[in-house]
């Protein structure tokens, strides 16, 4: 099923046309009514009227996370105050929050591609949805709400937390479809395995899950856990927030709306574009928002984008998992280790639980790495030797990986602090010292 087939499914030419047609239209826009990018554009010599078409794209200039902070609160807004009608915030993850304004179009832009995206998971009015995702000025809640409401699902708003009560909605409103964090649904099937609740009596189909990186081997984990297909969405806070795009059927990445998102991949050093199937970091233009549009807006985030027709019938371009934020990246002892990595190696192995924390250290002038990952129950119980044969090989595994040894602690269920938003997966103690 395609929600909408004429922007989903439309020829790459045609769609290059409606997106320079938007551009043009943005630049005009915000040249006039926001003066950070008056001034951007004017340092670059660039008048509204030298855009002409979609490859003009690149003579634009960047907007940086920066940028946000420093017209904190509502410096970038493009319209007044009166037509503002719902503020968000980005989780803060990294600092002062970013501050983004909606007009009624926004929202209603938003729903739709909200709408696409639950689309290509099959929800429709026949689903009841678990909106397990944070209410309130995190846009995971609001945004999954809204784009649900418009397939016509009926929407249960348990917002985050309550893991006892989410279960008991499962079972009594017979949930079919489950959207939160990846690392939260991985909870919820443990409390459900602990709880021992019968999977029989839970209708759980399908989960939407995003807000934070997750690999294709937790994937794995959280859909036996649930007994679920798993969908990645991806979106953030200054671009729309969920429903910047979103996997189809075939799972050969999320699918990018780009007659609202213009994507780019650049050489996060040189600022260069690059082409299809090279890694990078995504860059977006929104054409399409009224309150607060963005110019190339450098997300941090790093993957490939996929150019070729989906076996779905969607011509949008697809984008690769993430592999992680640019500033999620570790340098321990001079190697670049994305917790996405340790990841893989972990829960590639049928022993480990996908419950884990990567802490680093400085000791003498010289960085550690531990992992800290829960095993299954009967390791502990069981004799020494098995334990120590199954951390040495994964010091092995992580090993050969990463290129870097590190300190394996093998923990017992339920050690490690279980999120109920996005996980905190590193602690990285050189920066207090
Ligand atoms: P904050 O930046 O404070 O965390 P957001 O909630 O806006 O606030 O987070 C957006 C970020 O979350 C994205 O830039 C990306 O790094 C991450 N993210 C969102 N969805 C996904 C996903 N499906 N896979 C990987 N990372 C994701
Ligand atoms: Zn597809």
């Amino acid at each position: 099923m395609i929600w909408n087939k004429h922007y989903e499914c439309m020829e790459r030419e045609e769609l290059r046309k409606v997106q320079g047609e938007r551009l043009q239209e943005l630049v005009k826009r915000v040249y006039d009514a926001v003066p950070f990018y008056k001034m951007q554009l004017q340092k670059k010599g660039i008048e509204p009227g030298d855009i002409k078409d979609i490859e003009d794209l690149k003579k634009l200039p960047f907007t940086t996370k920066q940028d946000l902070r420093d017209n904190y609160p509502f410096g970038l807004f493009a319209l007044p105050q009166s037509d503002i009608v719902r503020f968000h915030a980005s989780s803060g993850t990294t600092g002062k929050p970013t501050v983004v304004g909606y007009t009624h179009n926004d929202i209603q832009m938003w729903s739709e591609v909200v709408a696409r995206s639950l689309t290509m998971a099959d929800v429709t009015k026949s689903d009841i949805i678990q909106v397990a995702y944070g209410y309130g000025l995190f846009t995971g809640g609001l945004g999954l709400h809204y784009g649900a409401e418009k397939v016509g699902a009926s929407v249960i708003p348990i917002s985050g937390g309550n893991t006892k009560k989410q279960l008991q909605l499962l079972e009594d409103f017979g949930s079919t479809v489950i959207a939160c964090t990846p690392s939260y649904a991985a909870y919820l099937g443990e409390s459900l395995e602990e709880e021992k609740i019968d999977p029989g009596k839970i209708k759980l189909r399908a989960g939407i899950f995003g807000a934070e990186p997750w690999t294709t081997e937790m994937r794995s984990q959280i859909e036996q856990l649930l007994g679920i297909k798993a969908f990645d969405i991806y979106g953030l806070t200054e671009i729309i927030g969920p429903g910047v795009s979103m996997e189809c059927h075939f799972q050969r990445g999320m699918h990018i709306f780009e007659d609202h998102f213009i994507p780019e991949i650049i050489n996060p050093e040189t600022e260069e574009v690059l082409p299809y199937g090279e890694l990078g970091e995504l860059v977006f233009t929104t054409v399409t928002k009224e309150a607060m549009p963005l110019i190339r807006y450098r997300t941090r985030d790093l993957t490939r984008l996929h150019a070729e027709t989906c076996e779905c019938g969607r011509t949008l371009v697809r984008m690769e998992k993430c592999v992680g934020r640019s500033d999620d990246m570790l340098i321990i002892r001079g190697v670049n280790v994305f917790p996405s990595q340790v990841e893989s190696v972990l829960l590639e192995m049928s022993e480990t639980k996908p419950h884990y924390l990567i802490v680093v250290n400085r000791e003498n002038n010289l960085d550690t790495l531990e992992i800290q990952v829960e095993v299954e129950e009967e390791f502990f119980s069981d004799e020494v030797k098995e334990l120590e044969g199954l951390r040495q090989r994964i010091k092995s595994n992580i090993s050969s990986t990463l290129g870097i040894s590190a300190i394996i602690r093998l923990v017992e269920p339920g050690t490690i602090e279980r999120s109920m938003g996005k996980a905190k997966r590193v602690v990285d103690n050189r920066n207090i010292q």
